[in-house]
């Protein structure tokens, strides 16, 4: 009898995690599953097997993974999704599951960039008022808690679904899922009068033209910086790094 296929569970919620998978399915003896935490509505087509919402922590977690038999884990989340890298290091560690960290490399300022690094939204939001008045935010829908208390402020917020309260009282929402073209961001900066924008450094082409963008028209952008991966965790910058990984590690023949 064969051996059973090696089993890689990607952590998703990324376009990279998105064409790991699609790498690994084309793959013959792979069996790959995507799990996602079900924050967005129509998170669309994955290749693979796909897995929809919490493990229930570290433990939690650990119990899937030695339930589904999971051979490797790839945390491919976005790089301010703190819990469940820390609740996979923990669960890598205690079952003696690989686990490879993909993070996609942060962005860098460039000539021309009036760039306010912050470490928290909490200090984005207390930096806001002596940068502007309009602010086009960026930082997804669930941390606009931050910003609530900023009534004196107008804010221009753009998220894939719509936000819910707490939010600041002076909001106008745009739906809208990246890749955004500098055009467009340039449009959408002066047709909203926008004089400061906030944005995460979470790296990546898809959503780097609001960046470019803001430079051409001289606006400050407050930027958060990422938190730490856990202690002892390094991270491979993109998707070929990850499957020369798994290859070298059995668990992705090509
Ligand atoms: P988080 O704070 O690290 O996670 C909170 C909880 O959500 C976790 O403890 C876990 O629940 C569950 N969870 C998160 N990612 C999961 C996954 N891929 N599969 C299954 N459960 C998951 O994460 P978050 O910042 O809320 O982000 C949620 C998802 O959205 C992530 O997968 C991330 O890749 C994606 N995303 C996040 C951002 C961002 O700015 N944070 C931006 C774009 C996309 P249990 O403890 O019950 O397992």
């Amino acid at each position: 009898m064969s051996p059973p296929s090696p089993h890689v569970l990607i952590l998703g919620g990324t376009a990279e995690a998105r064409t790991l998978a699609a790498a690994l399915a084309a793959r013959p003896v792979v069996r790959v599953t995507t799990s996602l935490a079900g924050r967005v509505a129509r998170p669309g087509t994955v290749d693979g097997n796909l897995r929809v919402g919490g493990f229930g922590g570290a433990q939690g977690l650990a119990d899937w993974l030695r339930e589904h038999r999971v051979d490797a884990v790839v945390d491919a989340t976005h790089p301010f999704a703190e819990s469940i890298t820390a609740n996979a290091a923990t669960a890598a560690e205690a079952t003696g599951i690989p686990l490879v960290v993909l993070r996609r490399p942060g962005w860098r300022p460039a000539p021309g960039d009036r760039w306010h690094p912050v470490p928290s939204l909490d200090a984005a939001a207390a930096a806001l008022p002596g940068l502007g008045r309009r602010v086009f935010l960026t930082t997804g829908r669930l941390g606009l808690a931050a910003f609530a208390h900023l009534t004196d402020l107008h804010f221009v917020v753009r998220s894939v679904d719509p936000p819910e309260p707490p939010m600041p009282p002076h909001t106008e929402v745009i739906l809208a899922r990246g890749p955004f073209t500098e055009d467009g961001e340039l449009a959408l900066l002066r047709e909203h009068r926008v004089d400061v924008l906030v944005t995460k450094d979470s790296g990546g082409e898809a959503t780097a033209a609001k960046l470019t963008a803001a430079r051409g028209l001289g606006l400050s952008v407050v930027v958060v910086r990422r938190p730490p991966l856990p202690d002892g965790l390094t991270a491979l910058p993109g998707v070929v790094d990850v499957l020369e990984r798994l290859t070298r590690l059995g668990l992705a023949p090509a």
